[in-house]
C-alpha cells in the first residue's frame, strides 16, 4: 500500500494514517511494552508472542526427549530448506530457491566465492561505497584469496558506467541503511545482465520490511539476514537464495 503523505504532517494525520493502517493489528503477535514505539527492526526484530512456546517445545520435547531422533521425526535435517520456502513467499522466490544458513557474511562469502569461479574470464566483484560496512570487506577478503580477483568499489552514480566485460558479479545491498533509498531491483539488475554480470542482493533491509518480487527482477543471488525485519532472534541463521537456473552451475566453496 502506498499512502500520499502531505507537505505538512501533524498528529492529527499520523493517528488517521495509523487508524486506517491494514497491518495495525499484527502489532498484538508481538511482545512490545505499552507506548513503546520500536523503530530498531533494523537492528533486532522485535520477539513475536509465537516464539517462546516454540521454542521452549524444542528445548523440552524435540532434544530433551527425542535427542538423535530429531533430526528426522521432527524435521530438522530438512529445516533449511521447509523455512527458505516459507521465507521465499516474502521475496519473490520459487520453492527450493532459499535455503536458511549460517550468518549473512558467510553466505555473502559463499556466494561471491561461486559467482566468480562460475565466471573465470570475469575476475571482478562490483560494488558501491555506500554498501553496507561488511558487504565490502567480504568481497575485498575473496578477492584477496582467489588468484587474479579483484574487488572494485565506486560511487553509486558510477555503478552503472563501471559494468565492463571484467564483472562476474554485481552485490549490492537492496535498501540503503542509511537512507532508506531503495534500488530499482528490476533496471539494475537489467543493465548487468546487459553486460554479462550476474546481480548478488542483499536483503537484509529490504526482506520482511518492503516489497521484493526477487523473480519478476531476474535476480540470480541474494542473501537476507534472519533476526532483523524477519524476527528470528540474536543469533538466528541468515538466508541465501540461488535462482533455480544457477544451482548446477555454482559450487559451494565450503
Ligand atoms: C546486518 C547486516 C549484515 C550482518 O551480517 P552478519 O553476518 O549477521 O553480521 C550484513 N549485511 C547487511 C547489509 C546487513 O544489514
Amino acid at each position: 500500500m502506498r499512502v500520499a503523505i502531505p507537505d505538512a504532517v501533524d498528529r492529527a494525520l499520523c493517528e488517521r494514517l495509523d487508524a486506517d493502517d491494514p497491518l495495525a493489528a499484527m502489532r498484538e503477535r508481538f511482545v512490545l511494552d505499552d507506548g513503546l514505539i520500536y523503530l530498531d527492526g533494523n537492528s533486532l526484530g522485535a520477539l513475536p508472542r509465537a516464539t517462546a512456546p516454540r521454542i521452549a517445545h524444542l528445548v523440552e520435547h524435540e532434544w530433551g526427549r527425542g535427542l538423535i531422533r530429531s533430526w528426522l521425526d521432527a524435521e530438522w535435517m530438512a529445516s533449511p530448506l521447509r523455512v527458505g520456502d516459507k521465507i521465499a513467499r516474502l521475496i519473490g522466490a520459487r520453492p527450493g530457491e532459499v535455503l536458511v544458513t549460517d550468518t549473512t557474511s558467510v553466505d555473502l562469502f559463499k556466494l561471491l566465492t561461486a559467482a566468480l569461479r562460475a565466471r573465470p574470464g570475469r575476475p571482478v566483484v562490483l560494488s558501491e561505497d555506500e554498501n553496507f560496512p561488511t558487504d565490502l570487506y567480504i568481497p575485498e577478503g575473496v578477492a584477496a584469496l582467489l588468484e587474479g580477483r579483484a574487488f572494485r568499489r565506486v560511487a553509486r552514480s558510477a555503478l552503472i558506467d563501471a559494468l565492463d566485460g571484467d564483472v562476474a558479479v554485481l552485490a549490492l545491498t537492496h535498501v540503503d541503511y542509511r537512507t532508506g533509498e531503495v534500488h530499482d531491483m528490476e533496471a539494475v539488475t537489467a543493465a548487468a545482465h546487459r553486460a554479462g554480470a550476474l546481480t548478488l542482493w542483499d536483503l537484509s533491509h529490504s526482506a520482511g520490511a518492503i516489497a521484493v518480487d526477487l523473480a519478476r527482477a531476474g535476480a540470480d543471488l541474494a542473501v537476507g539476514c534472519g533476526y532483523k525485519y524477519l524476527n528470528g532472534g540474536p543469533g538466528a541463521p541468515a538466508c541465501l537464495f540461488v535462482s533455480a537456473a544457477l544451482q548446477n552451475e555454482l559450487r559451494n566453496p565450503i
